[in-house]
């Protein structure tokens, strides 16, 4: 028999579970991806995650020459042109890594009745996580909703069954190239409608080789990963987001080795693990709960809440986008965001705590904006994230427990490195003061070469009556609960 395998966010052949089972199965696979003109028309025209995508496809389509295949790249909507290839290249099966996002899903019904249309049958299997839907559940059967025992649920049933990576070379003989009339090079950004961007410059590797490297590198320092991971200004996390994302890592790979390093004593390790596991944690929390992708709140009664909206709202909105606050914490991250599509993780909880709970603002705006900004932007996650910081979402951040945006700037960025490297007009301020800059005495300002309200804004709220208002505000939900 002849397959198509249909890559989409699993842009690596190495440990690729729909690759495996494609070459297993068949005599002869080819290989295609689509630029779902479905997706991408939605997006801003420069968009990092278009160019991370389109530069892995080529290193992919190299790869796999290299092996007797290639990749066919397509800019068309992709219930449509699958079932058109799997046609005129007479396949008897496609096969696909599944996306449990709730697009993802009604897209691949569709294809699967336009597949059937042709005789042809879709294939999906799990790549993406070590365990989804339904494969960790409590003793009665039900979702978890709380980490701590899924994590202890998901860690008593892996072993190295699930660990173990997909032997793909055993079986690269089967790849197939595009027919002569389907043999093209990937497509530039420029085809399909986009700009470049500084996804060069900021020197963010792409590809499973770029996967691979930085994998490399991180493993050297996954020892201090947690305790060096809650500090912005030190290179403590892996920037692996973006390649889980696409696909251009294995997870089987990343979990398989954090999870032997934590057994050999590796408390780094142990601790990296545990936010893979945060991973899988918010895939199952998505898939039971497919609403909150369209806005709902995890917990129901969260959706009474009255969020500020209106003219100022739109003002206060706008401040935090811009990183103009006044709170340098709140405004280098927004500008570390902005500048590169990457935000540190303590960040996004302060940001996104400072969203809520200090500007009153609905957490579904901030939501929108990471889905736009981030280059790892995963739909799970992400709602996961902001539910957690307004603490409607499962297992989430108590309500009344609230950031202060200086205190936690203080305790992660005590000396003020990051706060210097993205807002360098607050240089010269002095460690004690750089946290809050309006505490600083006009013989301080001077001396910093710092206007206020000229150079660096003044707060846009204050933090204590801010915390007032939110408790207030909040109030509607202890009723409730
Ligand atoms: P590392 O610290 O090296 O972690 C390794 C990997 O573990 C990450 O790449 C990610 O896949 C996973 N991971 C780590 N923390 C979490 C977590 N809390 N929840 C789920 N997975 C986790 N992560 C995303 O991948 N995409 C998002 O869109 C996203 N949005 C977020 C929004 C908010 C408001 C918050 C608070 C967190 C969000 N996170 C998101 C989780 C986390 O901040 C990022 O995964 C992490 O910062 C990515 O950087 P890294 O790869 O260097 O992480």
């Amino acid at each position: 028999p002849k397959g198509l395998m249909w890559f989409r966010r699993d842009l690596r052949i190495d440990d690729n579970a729909a690759l495996w089972q494609a070459l297993r199965a068949c005599r002869q696979v080819v290989c295609v991806f689509i630029f779902d003109k479905a997706i991408l028309d939605a997006l801003p025209r420069a968009d990092r995650r278009v160019e991370f995508i389109r530069e892995s496809l080529v290193a992919l389509d190299t790869e796999l020459r290299a092996l007797g295949g290639g990749l066919i790249v397509r800019h068309a909507v992709a219930e449509d042109e699958i079932a058109a290839l799997a046609k005129t290249l007479d396949v008897q099966a496609v096969f696909a890594n599944r996306d449990d996002e709730p697009d993802a899903m009604a897209r691949d019904a569709r294809v699967f009745g336009a597949l059937a249309d042709v005789g042809v049958l879709l294939n999906v299997v799990k790549d993406k996580a070590i365990f989804e839907r339904d494969e960790v559940l409590t003793q009665a059967g039900q979702p978890y909703t709380v980490f701590t025992p899924y994590k202890r649920a998901w860690l008593a049933k892996v072993d190295d069954f699930y660990l173990k990576p997909y032997p793909v070379r055993a079986y690269v003989d089967a790849l197939a190239p595009p027919p002569a009339d389907h043999r093209a090079p990937v497509p530039t950004l420029e085809a399909i409608g986009f700009k470049p961007t500084n996804l060069a410059s900021l020197e963010i590797p792409t590809g499973a080789q770029g996967g691979a490297a930085l994998f490399d590198d991180f493993v050297e320092r996954i020892d201090r990963y947690d305790t060096a991971r809650d500090f912005p200004a030190v290179r403590g996390p892996s920037y692996l987001g973006v390649h889980l994302r696409f696909g251009t890592v294995s997870i089987r790979q990343m979990a398989g080795t954090a999870h032997r390093l934590s057994r050999e004593g590796s408390a780094g390790a142990a601790t990296w693990l545990s936010e893979l596991i945060w991973r899988d944690f918010y895939f199952q929390a998505l898939a039971h709960r497919p609403d909150v992708a369209r806005g709902k709140s995890f917990k129901p009664e969260y959706d009474k809440i009255i969020w500020h909206h209106g003219k100022h709202a739109d003002g206060l909105f706008a401040a935090w986008c811009q990183g103009r606050t006044g709170y340098p914490l709140v405004d280098a991250a927004m500008a570390q965001i902005n500048q590169s599509g990457y935000m540190h993780n303590r960040l996004r909880m302060v940001v996104a705590s400072f969203l809520c709970k200090d500007l009153g603002l609905d957490w579904r705006r901030g939501e929108a904006y990471f889905a736009t900004h981030l280059n790892d932007f995963e739909l799970s996650s992400n709602n996961g994230g902001w539910q957690w910081a307004s603490s409607s979402g499962c297992d989430a951040q108590p309500y009344f427990r609230i950031f202060n945006p200086v205190t936690q700037s203080e305790r992660f960025d005590p000396e003020g490195k990051f706060i210097r490297r993205y807002l360098p007009q607050l240089a010269k301020l002095d460690n004690k003061v750089i946290h809050a800059p309006w505490t600083a005495t006009p013989v301080e300002l001077e001396a910093a070469g710092l206007k206020l309200g000229e150079h660096y804004p003044k707060p846009i709220v204050d933090h204590a009556e801010a915390r007032e208002r939110t408790l207030q505000r909040y109030a509607v939900v202890r009723k409730v609960a």
